[in-house]
């Protein structure tokens, strides 16, 4: 995709630390009803703001958000830089499954012409693999504004074989998932867990109907930290 190329262009020249702090604040206020070309403005403020010396999380590669992820990087084609929470509010956890094997999930986020990654990917055996920071906002959702406000799971998996959904790759995910929300203080509740499917505009079917949502829940709740 082309949202990373037009970054460059707008170099923080000429914009001295002060003037950051009053886009910052333009920004904030803008956050809710930014539409249409007011969003595009939006987000090249954003790109400006982080990109002045200083403002910036630090980043190390290989880094992980979840302790008990390993890290195995997207290509940069399927995700799209950012400073969250800063910049975006994190309030949705999606849950997708990958429709296919563990490893050509990866091979499709690694690969620049695929389009689409997930934070994270739970393997059956309930190994989790991260792929893109949480920072970042990965093209996960189908939807825009849902990619910048949440972090995407996938699941090794496919939606009409709930055999494939392991105890283990419950497990695994909802302890994760309860990582995330104790992160930025997410409710643990349906409203902000959700499926891919009930991403406004998705058209995606995933996790699909033998996703047991109740288990999955319950075990969220449990391993709340
Ligand atoms: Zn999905």
């Amino acid at each position: 995709m082309g949202t990373k190329g037009t970054a460059g262009a707008k170099g923080p020249a000429g914009s001295g630390t002060g003037s950051g702090i009053s886009r910052r604040a333009v920004l904030i206020g803008g956050v809710v009803t930014a539409a249409g070309t007011a969003a595009l403005a939006r987000d090249q403020l954003k790109r400006a703001w982080w990109r002045l010396p200083g403002v910036e999380k630090p980043r190390k590669p290989g880094e992980v958000d979840y302790a008990r992820a390993t890290w195995t990087a997207a290509s940069e084609e399927n995700w799209r830089r950012a400073d969250r929470p800063d910049d975006y509010d994190i309030d949705r956890v999606v849950v997708h499954i990958t429709q296919g094997g563990f490893n050509s999930a990866v091979r499709a986020f690694q690969d620049p012409g695929h389009g689409a990654a997930a934070h994270y990917i739970v393997r059956k055996d309930g190994h989790v693999t991260q792929m893109i920071r949480e920072l970042d906002v990965a093209f996960h959702a189908g939807n825009r504004s849902y990619n910048e406000r949440s972090v995407g799971i996938e699941h090794e998996g496919f939606v009409d074989r709930p055999q494939g959904f392991t105890a283990a790759m419950y497990g695994a995910s909802a302890r994760l998932t309860a990582a995330i929300c104790a992160r930025y203080d997410i409710p643990v509740d349906r409203e902000h867990i959700i499926g891919h499917v009930e991403v406004p505009g998705a058209d995606h079917t995933d996790p699909g109907k033998h996703w047991d949502w109740d288990r999955y829940m319950k075990l969220v709740r449990a391993a709340k930290v």
